[in-house]
């Protein structure tokens, strides 16, 4: 049986437009990877940024299952460099799987390395312990908690709502744990607050703005689980966007304003405009209209699929088409038993969706998919979408982006390899460095 090393060299042969810094990051977030103890963080008291679980696991086992990772919590992201391969600068975010052929450990010169297969291929670097997450607020909570920073630092990731109201097997997007996340943290005594206070939300931010004197913070996230009926009295728009005009009240301009939530109508959409966001991610999660159905019956049940792109549409007219950048879920497009079985008639749909939105300017971008253990899609398909499919979504995601002529969407920080910053998907890493938006 050919090994992983195989399959990632006979890939990085077959795409040598790909970067090899992408397949490799590619392989990292769709399976995972296991650290040594020694690799791991002195939680909040270290010298290492430990990983916040900022708003799903992310990782390939349960808490309980993770061993001495879940006391000692793994680094949010590793940077990798050189190696056989000579890898750029590589920013992945950590999705931790016990069993995979990945693992972080020294070296016999004590030098931290990341080994496939037992064959050391890159250095790695732990992202240091930011000035910032050793202030706590007035009553104790701590920055990680209350508006834990990722992508090397870039954004400030504000879950505001801990929890989705799509709830359960008939709502919940079927590769989603956000819920489960939510109950395996409140079990194990973490800090995990349901429903984030802005006042917190204002402190943190205060102690990041202190503190953060190289101003790598340039973005802030707003989301959470999507809302149907109201949380703090609050419908969707109002509740998300009443955290965007507290900081811009306060903080004007220091971060690019960003919210996550359902693909409102229209009049929802202009108050999040109205409240200070600038950029809107009303995700689409999966194009395939009968896999939508399947994969987000709470989405489907409520807004439907049509409606729910008709919206993204009609906000384009709001923020303008280069700041709606709707997400998709890539890879569960081949989650068994009702994905597509070839990479090709995957490839093929996820193209079509894609040359939807962009040939009307709206440039989507994609997470990859982590099948987390409590979740359908996980339990059905734990080794994710095959590693093919990543690589040639990379390669037809640049493809439409040029034939459209669009460039990387803004808020993500830099693009191109040994640049980019954005952790969860290697798209950035893709893309010409030259074609990175102002302001990023
Ligand atoms: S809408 Fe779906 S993906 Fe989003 S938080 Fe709820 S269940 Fe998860």
């Amino acid at each position: 049986m050919p090994s992983r090393t195989d399959l990632i060299e006979e890939l990085m042969g077959r795409f040598p437009h790909v970067p090899r810094e992408a397949v490799i990051k590619e392989d990292l977030l769709r399976g995972g990877l296991a650290f040594d103890e020694s690799a791991l963080t002195d939680n909040e008291s270290g010298d290492v940024k430990p990983k916040s679980y900022f708003i799903f696991s992310f990782d390939h086992r349960t808490l309980p299952e993770l061993g001495a990772a879940a006391l000692r919590r793994p680094p949010e992201e590793i940077v990798l460099t050189g190696g056989p391969y000579g890898l750029r600068r590589t920013v992945v975010s950590v999705r931790i799987n016990p069993d995979s052929p990945y693992r972080v450990r020294p070296d016999d010169d004590g030098r931290l390395m990341l080994f496939l297969d037992g064959r050391a291929i890159s250095e790695v670097g732990l992202p240091p312990m930011p000035d910032y997450y050793r202030h706590t607020l007035a009553n104790g909570k701590s920055v990680m908690e209350v508006a834990p920073t990722i992508q090397w630092g870039y954004l400030i990731y504000l879950t505001a709502f801990r929890v989705c109201q799509y709830f359960g097997a008939k709502e919940e997007c079927q590769y989603c744990d956000i819920n489960h996340n939510w109950r395996q943290h409140k079990k194990a005594g973490r800090p995990y607050t349901g429903v984030k206070p802005v006042d917190e939300v204002l402190e943190a931010l205060a102690i990041i703005d202190k503190y953060d004197t190289t101003r790598a913070s340039q973005a802030y996230t707003l989301t959470g689980g999507s809302i149907t009926s109201k949380v703090e009295g609050l419908a969707e728009a109002d509740f998300y966007g009443r955290y965007a005009q507290a900081i811009e009240e306060r903080f004007p301009g220091r971060w690019i304003g960003k919210v996550v939530a359902q693909a409102l109508p229209r009049a929802d959409v202009q108050r999040f405009h109205d409240y200070g966001i600038r950029i809107y991610h009303p995700n689409y999660e999966v194009w395939d209209k009968r896999l939508f159905e399947l994969y987000c019956p709470g989405k489907e049940r409520y807004v439907g699929r049509e409606e729910w792109h008709r919206r993204i549409l009609d906000s384009a007219e709001v923020f303008g088409p280069r700041n709606v950048i709707p997400n998709f879920v890539a890879g569960v497009e081949m989650a068994a038993p009702h994905g597509f079985t070839t990479v090709d008639e995957a490839i093929d749909s996820t193209a079509e969706g894609l040359q939807y939105f962009m040939s009307r300017g709206i440039t989507p971008r994609f997470t990859t998919w982590c099948p987390e253990p409590t979740t359908p899609l996980g339990r059905t398909n734990p080794q994710g979408a095959p590693l093919e499919y990543h690589i040639r979504l990379l390669e037809i995601y640049r493809a439409i982006m040029e034939a459209n002529g669009l460039s990387s969407p803004p808020g993500y920080g830099p693009a191109g390899p040994g640049q980019a910053v954005f952790s969860v998907s290697s798209f950035m890493d893709t893309l010409p460095a030259e074609a990175a938006a102002p302001r990023n």
